[in-house]
């Protein structure tokens, strides 16, 4: 309610001259999303999460059903406002947390998840519109997100469906660490962000996000670091193995939910890629950006108010990941 700043992300730069051959490269190389969409357009069910999804959970799209994983699959669409992580308070970012990893097919890989902003940004402008480094060109240190018309934040979004992520992946006997969990003022900067995944030798990093465009642009997308050598960013090692990563979690985020790939930026594939990102440019571990929907749409903003639809897009999310590092 108290909402104020920035309605949206920062600017972006013209990709028109990403767009031509490297949309036909990422839409060669995405067979899980692209054939769940298919699915998804046959359905033809633009306001169903239900009978979308339950469609495309059963397409040949499934690259990985997470076998062994407790909740696989199911949601009994409950609320769990708080992820459902039996938390009660204290344990900071992650780190040194005494819950620990529990058995599971994840044992010993460590996933950094970044929920994006934070609900205190707002608070704090001259701190987070520092400018630093991110090797291409300087930017500011963090912003505040968006929200939805009605006033709920996308930085309080990026924190649920993050906990709830980390939940699944724990059961998974995953460590999962978290760049900020409402536990700092603000922040923390987009370069300290990168840092913290690539300090705790990641396996995989994914950084939460909903996006604040126009009316009318709906659905999900997944960023993904471009090839950047400039300064302190140099993303080649992981490019490769971040489009892997990313192509799993758009393929099981678009079966898990039903929610389309966007409409508006990707052209259907659910992937874009992006040079301007320091949280991705800094980045030296695989990682990817994902925008869970338009908060400003008002039929996204349905699905993103709903903890039930936020549980499932957590399970898309891990399950991509589940099967990244799985192989
Ligand atoms: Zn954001």
């Amino acid at each position: 309610m108290s909402y104020v700043g920035p309605d949206f992300e920062p600017p972006r730069p013209p990709r028109r001259a990403l767009r031509g051959p490297l949309t036909v490269a990422v839409a060669a190389l995405v067979p899980g999303a692209l054939a769940g969409w298919l699915v998804w357009q046959s359905v033809g069910n633009d306001d169903g999460d239900g009978s979308a999804a339950q469609a495309s959970t059963s397409a040949p799209a499934n690259r990985s059903t997470a076998p062994g994983a407790p909740d696989g699959g199911k949601d009994d669409g409950k609320e769990r406002p708080d992820g459902g992580t039996g938390r009660s308070g204290g344990g900071g970012s992650g780190d040194g947390r005494s819950g620990g990893a529990e058995p599971g097919p994840l044992k010993g890989k460590v996933v950094v998840v970044d929920p994006g902003h934070n609900p205190g940004n707002f608070r704090h402008p001259s701190e987070i519109n520092r400018e630093v480094d991110i090797g291409t060109n300087s930017k500011e240190c963090d912003t505040t997100g968006t929200a939805t018309n009605a006033g709920y934040t996308e930085a309080r979004f990026t924190l649920d469906v993050s906990r709830r992520l980390r939940t699944l992946l724990e059961k998974e006997g995953a460590t999962v660490k978290f760049t900020q969990d409402d536990d700092r003022a603000w922040g923390p900067c987009v370069d300290e962000r990168a840092e913290i995944g690539n300090k705790a030798a990641a396996d995989a990093v994914v950084s939460v996000h909903a996006d604040g465009s126009a009316a009318g642009n709906r659905g999900f997308h997944v960023i993904l670091p471009g090839s950047v050598h400039s300064g302190a960013a140099d993303t080649r090692p992981i490019v490769a193995s971040s489009r892997d990563l990313g192509e799993r979690i758009a393929g099981r985020f678009l079966s898990v939910t039903g929610s389309p790939p966007s409409n508006y930026i990707g052209d259907g594939t659910g992937l874009d890629v992006r040079k301007d990102l320091g949280g991705l440019n800094l980045s030296t571990v695989p990682k990817v950006f994902i925008e869970c929907g338009n908060m400003r749409d008002s039929k996204d903003s349905a699905r993103l108010t709903s903890g039930a639809w936020r549980q499932k897009a957590a399970q898309g999310i891990s399950e991509g990941i589940v099967s990244f590092l799985r192989g």
